[in-house]
């Protein structure tokens, strides 16, 4: 089956993008758990972290999608904080097998794991 995060980095699904540029794409979480909740995902397809990690373009990825953290923070009015969360996997409660960010904030964020 089709990966549905390709679809939208491909338009062919519509999204709610915040910002994108050639590399990454940034749209808002069909389902958000704060004012501000937006996913970052490299265009390209990777399955998880890992995946990501042991590519060879994996450094160059993830130094693309820190820069567009750092733009939709400033778009988004993030300037107090937010939380940068990452799903791995099975145990790591991930739902959708293709590499991403939760940049969440727009509020003070209580629940505290560690
Ligand atoms: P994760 O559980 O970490 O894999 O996160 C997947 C996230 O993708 C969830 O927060 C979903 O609400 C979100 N999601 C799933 N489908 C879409 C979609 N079509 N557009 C925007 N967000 C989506
Ligand atoms: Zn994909």
């Amino acid at each position: 089956m089709a990966c549905i995060f390709c679809m939208i980095a491909n338009k062919e699904i519509p999204s709610s993008v915040i910002y994108e540029n050639d590399d990454v794409i940034c749209f808002k979480d069909l389902k958000p758990v704060a004012p501000v909740h937006i996913l970052i995902a490299p265009k390209k397809h990777y399955d998880d972290i890992l995946d990501l990690a042991s590519a060879e373009d994996g450094a160059e990825t993830m130094s693309a999608i820190m820069s567009a953290i750092s733009v939709v923070t400033e778009l988004t009015g993030l300037e107090e904080g937010f939380r940068l969360i990452n799903n791995c996997r099975e145990f790591g409660g991930q739902t959708v097998m293709h590499v991403h960010f939760h940049l969440i904030g727009g509020m003070k964020i209580s629940e505290k794991l560690l």
